[in-house]
């Protein structure tokens, strides 16, 4: 990456962004819009549609007749694989644009944003469009007159409703599999993460996908976010975010048509360290890289540092330390470890948890408070708190923020217990040379994804999802495919 080239791209003016509805940019059906605020600076970078409930209606009808009239769905599988394919190589073309647009709206650090975004989506988009042709039904074992068929079919109209810490990864782990499996999409960004998603669909259409097949409505969750959740004509909901939202989800598949419902919702990550782990300096840094790195707002953020007594106070040294090296600041300088946090009131979020930690019995280590101030931005010191019991808040809410609560363990039993002690169960991490300690944690923390020596590396090969009320059903892999497919049996009497 270049310095200059993200410095001419920030330069730019962003013009208003509307609707994708039917293929047509499109205001509210009122005109109204609303403000994006940079978290760069606090200041106002355009404007977008404020969503009506109309709109999203438009938008479900355009999907459910491009649906319908199978004018995507009815492809052949070449034809589908070769418009994703293009779309995932506009993506990569556009990729620096695309990152540098997606940093000014939601403020994550260049260097991170520039591969999980438009790198990543592009990368997920591909793999579902190479697997599209390679997915079969199947034959049941029948008695020998009977011929029992599995079909494999698209569910009809997806709702996806994306979160604003990795608004194109996350838009890509959901756009991916449903479009490659023939489905139409409606797409709910987040208020404060639009851009650079409503720009990545325009480059769907470019690619060749046919108008209707994918619309996307901005505006406000509680306006055309409930309206997708009510309406009688979408047949699945894909979300990542807030449990409370996740609840309201639930709620309106109930009040109206049943529609599934597919829910990732963050977690409270335990990262477990234990005194004979291979490479402790490694461990530190990698713990502190594991929850501070885009201000903490990812949903595998290791946010619980679980540590052997032993060892508790030197390596909690070592933590701070490295959270300490860490750069916070504009996120679009490539020297910049931290960027800023998504809004202010998040933010505020943050800084009410670190108060009540401290409040509950937490010692402040390092960080602590709002830092930068002065360029209206949304920036956050990366914090160390020490001494949170397994029950106090920090070691409980989701904070989503750059706020690491540490705890001390004895032994292998309380480390589980304590690990297990969260209505979540997202991510975790335990550090140990030991082989048989390893696959005991692996086994005994309930979670969706248990790392072993690392924290936070995966690909798309392998499915991410919660238990508890981290959510249920998978993003990424084949296995995601499931959530956008309708199994059909054809029972043929011979
Ligand atoms: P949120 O759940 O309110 O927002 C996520 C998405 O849901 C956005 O697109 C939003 O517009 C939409 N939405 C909001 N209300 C809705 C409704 N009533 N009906 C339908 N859609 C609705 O999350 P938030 O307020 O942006 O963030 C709050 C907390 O959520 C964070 O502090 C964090 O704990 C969690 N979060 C988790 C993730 C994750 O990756 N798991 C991502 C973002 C936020």
């Amino acid at each position: 990456m270049d310095q200059n080239k993200i410095d001419t791209l920030r330069a730019e003016l962003v013009p208003s962004f509307s609707h994708l509805i039917d293929g047509r940019h499109l205001p509210a059906s009122d005109g109204a819009t609303m403000d994006v605020v940079s978290p760069i600076n606090g200041q106002v970078l355009t404007t977008m549609a404020r969503g009506t409930v109309a709109d999203m209606e438009a938008a479900i009808t355009s999907a459910r007749a491009a649906f319908e009239d199978r004018r995507w769905a009815g492809q052949p599988p070449a034809a589908r694989k070769k418009v994703l394919m293009k779309w995932a190589d506009l993506i990569e073309a556009h990729a620096l644009e695309l990152a540098v647009l997606g940093v000014r709206d939601n403020g994550t650090e260049i260097g991170m944003a520039f591969k999980a975004e438009p790198g990543s989506a592009a990368g997920t988009i591909r793999y579902y469009a190479e697997a599209l042709d390679k997915i079969y039904g199947e034959i049941a074992p029948t008695a020998g007159d009977i011929l029992g068929l599995i079909h494999k079919e698209p569910v009809g109209v997806v709702g996806a409703i994306i979160p604003w810490n990795f608004p194109m990864m996350i838009g890509a782990w959901k756009l991916g599999p449903a479009l490659a499996m023939g489905n139409s999409v409606v797409l709910k960004p987040a208020e404060t993460a639009s851009l650079s998603l409503m720009r990545m669909c325009d480059l769907a259409l470019e690619a060749g996908l046919p108008p209707g097949v994918l619309n996307a409505v901005t505006g406000e969750g509680k306006i055309v976010g409930e309206a997708m959740g009510l309406s009688m004509d979408v047949d699945v909901l894909v979300f990542t975010g807030s449990g409370g939202t996740g609840r309201r989800l639930m709620e309106y598949s109930a009040r109206s048509n049943i529609k599934r419902v597919y829910l990732e919702l963050g977690g409270k990550s335990p990262n477990i360290v234990f005194a004979d782990a291979p490479d402790l300096a490694e461990a530190a840094k990698v713990a502190a890289a594991g929850i501070f790195r885009n201000s903490g707002q990812v949903c595998v953020a290791a946010s619980r540092l679980l540590v052997e007594a032993s060892i508790h106070d030197d390596f909690v040294a070592e933590v701070a330390k490295a959270a300490e090296a860490m750069r916070v600041g504009d996120p679009l300088q490539l020297e910049t470890h931290i960027g800023a946090v998504n809004s202010e009131t998040q933010l505020n979020a943050n800084l009410g948890f670190v108060d009540t930690a401290v409040a509950e019995g937490g010692q402040i280590v390092t960080g602590g408070q709002r830092v930068l101030a002065e360029t209206n931005g949304y920036y956050m010191a990366p914090t160390v708190v020490t001494g949170v019991r397994p029950d106090a808040s920090l070691a409980q809410k989701e904070v989503f923020g750059p706020v690491l609560g540490v705890t001390p363990f004895e032994d292998d039993d309380e480390a589980v217990a304590i690990a297990n002690s969260t209505v979540y169960g997202l991510a975790g991490g335990v550090w140990t040379s030991n082989l048989g300690r390893a696959h005991r944690m692996v086994r005994d923390v309930r979670t969706g994804v248990m790392h072993v020596n690392t924290y936070g590396g995966a690909d798309g090969t392998v499915p991410l999802g919660g238990v508890g009320q981290s959510g249920n059903g998978h993003d990424k892999s084949l296995h995601a495919i499931e959530k956008y497919i309708n199994l059909k049996t054809a029972w043929i009497k011979l």
